[in-house]
Order: C-alpha cells, then structure tokens, then sequence
C-alpha cells in the first residue's frame, strides 16, 4: 500500500503536495484552493485531510475554500498554531501519529522558522513546510538558531532515500549562496551544474532527498570542517547561525 504524491506549483514559487490513494486525498501546505481542487477532480478523489505545517499564508491560504468544497476534511496542524490556522481541528504534538491511505505517518515538531512549525514524516517522505529547504532552509521568523539546529538535527536524522518535499522552489539561489561558502565540496558543484541546467529547462528541483541534503546543504553542515573554517566557528549553533546571517545577507 502507498500514496502517490503530485506537486503542484502555485504563485510565485510554492508547491502544494496531493497525496492520493484509491479515491482519497489529502493536501499539505494549500496556499490556495482552486489547483488542489481541479486535481481533486481530475483524480476523482474526495479530500479527507488537509496537512499544515505551520500558519503562513502561503501554506493556510486555502484551507478556508478547500473545507467549504469539502467539509468533512480534518485541518490538522501543530498544536502551538491553535488560533492561527483556518479551520484547524486537530493539535498534533511532536511524536504524534496521522494516518492517510492506510500509512501511518510521524509528526516532528521543528520550531525556527515559527514557534509552532511541525513536519510529517511518513515512510519515504517528508513533509517538511519552510524548515528544511532543498540546498537551503527557512528563515528564523520566531525561533532561535539553537531550536532551528535541533529541529534539522531530526531531519538530518532520517533515511537519506527520504523524500523531501518543501514548500519552495528555492534550490537554484540556494546553492548560488552555497558555492560560495562551501567551495570545495565536489558533490554541492556537481548539484550546481544539475540545478542549473533544470532550471533553465523550468524543471522542478522538488523532491530532493535527505542523502543529497546531508551532502550539499551547508544548514546541514555545521560539523563540517569546511563550514567551521569559513564561519571561524566549531560549535553547532554557531556555525548555523554565521551560516544563516550570511545567506540573509546573500
Ligand atoms: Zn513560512
Ligand atoms: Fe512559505
């Protein structure tokens, strides 16, 4: 049994991912209504539960649309989002279960980007909102560098053949910056030249996975002793932290 995920591109550069299996669907991140639901109806799916990682708009933006075409589906959120997300029903702590199509799937609650961002984990894929970027992460809007590096840390963690499915297409200006700080990483130069050429093609660079992450993205490179020399910093935190100022600089 599986789901299979598409990814549509909506406004300027956000993906909402329909998950779909056997005429149920759930959506993560809706930034809006309309996409998700012509492929609803191109799928003949029925929408049982909406996936919010964390309140921005470019993530809620939909829920409100989507539950009125379908009211019996569940909004499930972070439970530090209570107040912020449109018809949020469900309050999901860290370690926290959901099911779709019959997969059961973890929740990680990974602060940083907001106070209250959470992630879904299920086999193979992870749903990880605006934490962990390909070739990048979110910016630090209501966290501190320390929660951002324990909440990669988690991520970091799982499988490297895991999806990756953010929220942005942001790889190519990612990995602009990344060359810039990690210059000798081989395998982050072969990434460039790949992202590039898929760019020029409007080839979407989502999903990534955690291996080619692990291997490329300098915000999951702090013990690298590549990105200590250049932030002249050896402690995790810090070596983010240089690493985030220099990218909102970039
Ligand atoms: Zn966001
Ligand atoms: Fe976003």
């Amino acid at each position: 049994m599986a789901f299979v995920v598409h990814r549509l591109a909506v406004l300027q550069d956000n993906y909402v991912f329909v998950l779909h299996d056997r005429g149920e669907a759930a959506v993560v991140d809706p930034a809006v209504a309309a996409p998700v639901i012509d492929k609803l109806r191109e799928l003949g799916a029925r929408l049982v539960a909406i996936f919010n990682t964390h309140h921005h708009h470019d993530h809620v933006g939909g829920n409100r649309e989507l539950l009125a075409a379908y009211p019996e589906a569940i909004v499930y959120g972070g439970a530090a989002d209570e107040g912020r997300i449109p018809g949020q029903t469900v309050f999901l702590q860290h370690h926290d279960r959901v099911t779709f199509g019959g997969i059961t799937g973890e929740v990680l609650f990974v602060p940083g980007h907001t106070r209250a961002h959470i992630a879904y984990h299920f086999p193979g894929h992870l749903f990880c909102g605006d934490t962990l970027f390909s070739g990048g992460c979110g910016r630090l809007f209501e966290g501190t560098p320390s929660q951002m590096v324990q909440s990669l840390s988690q991520l970091r963690q799982l499988p490297d053949d895991t999806k990756v499915w953010c929220a942005h297409e942001y790889t190519l200006n990612n990995l602009k910056f990344a060359v810039t700080i990690d210059p000798d990483n081989a395998a982050l130069a072969d990434r460039f030249e790949i992202v590039k050429q898929m760019r020029t093609d409007h080839i979407p660079t989502i999903p990534s996975t955690i291996g080619v992450e692990k291997a490329t993205n300098p915000f999951l490179r702090w013990d690298s002793p590549a990105l200590q020399r250049v932030t002249k910093q050896t402690e995790a935190d810090r070596v983010f932290a240089k690493i985030r100022g220099m990218k909102d600089l970039f």
